[in-house]
């Protein structure tokens, strides 16, 4: 995790939760590369001076909370590793899943954003009943909510900071979520449409009946505060690194306006 600033506002922004959706963390990595540029030379990032935004917020990022799912995606890890020798395995217990470009756990076969204590009973009873009754390539749950570390460490950090508003990336649609069952935290639509037009994403005031204990689930659960999923992108994934500026012109603006709040 980077912090960027030193103000007493706090937000995080989360990326590459799920293995093959790592475009994301190229994106937080070019953004906190060009926001220490244009701080440096006194200069905008997005339409705001990045020393002033430097003294408001304090911006955390962990660009890549599951990395060794993504160095299987990205045929990083050895093909003798132990560690890839049993995703391999658990991934040839379902077939229909692409080895490993379908993957969005982490190594071990959970699913790290389906951990967290929002209604995590709930996704169990569906994903079970989908068949993702054991360690997959995406879609279980895992045995117990905070059973991976990864998932504990973003529970933890949440906990001990004091965050106004999350970010959590995902890929793919170009849409932006912001409820979660009845909690419409104050300031989120509004917040959310301005998202929106800087982006030119759709902002989706559907619930997702099928999305319970995600990591963003459980923010608003908790704190009744903002919290976004952004799909960047289009398109199946992995999406093709061709992609990448686009999606970083799309979202700078989100990235900066989520501190500015
Ligand atoms: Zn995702």
């Amino acid at each position: 995790m980077i912090r960027l600033g030193t103000g007493e506002k706090e937000v995080f922004y989360s990326s590459s939760i799920h293995a093959n959706e790592w475009i994301n963390s190229v994106l937080m990595m070019k953004f906190i590369e060009n926001y220490a540029k244009a701080y440096e030379k006194d200069e905008k990032i997005g339409n705001i001076n990045a020393r002033e935004l430097f003294e408001k917020t304090s911006i955390y990022i962990a660009p890549m909370t599951n990395p060794d799912g993504v160095d299987l995606v990205l045929w990083q890890l050895p093909q003798n590793s132990r560690a890839f020798v049993n995703a391999k395995g658990i991934a040839s217990g379902f077939p229909d899943i692409p080895f490993p470009n379908g993957w969005k756990a982490n190594i071990l076969g959970v699913d790290l954003n389906l951990q967290f204590p929002a209604e995590w009973e709930k996704a169990r009873e569906i994903k079970f009943q989908q068949g993702f009754i054991r360690p997959a390539p995406r879609d279980f749950v895992g045995y117990r909510p905070l059973s991976e570390p990864e998932a504990r460490a973003l529970y933890e950090l949440t906990l001990n900071h004091d965050f106004d508003l999350i970010l959590a990336y995902h890929t793919q649609g170009k849409v932006i979520y912001w409820r979660f069952l009845n909690f419409k935290p104050e300031g989120a639509e509004a917040l959310g449409k301005e998202f929106s037009r800087v982006s030119g994403y759709t902002l989706d005031d559907q619930l997702d009946n099928e999305s319970y204990a995600g990591f963003r689930d459980f923010f608003i659960k908790e704190f009744d505060l903002p919290g976004y999923t952004i799909e960047t992108g289009e398109g199946q994934n992995p999406l093709p690194i061709t992609q990448f500026e686009q999606i970083y012109r799309d979202n700078v603006g989100i990235l900066v306006l989520a501190a500015n709040s």
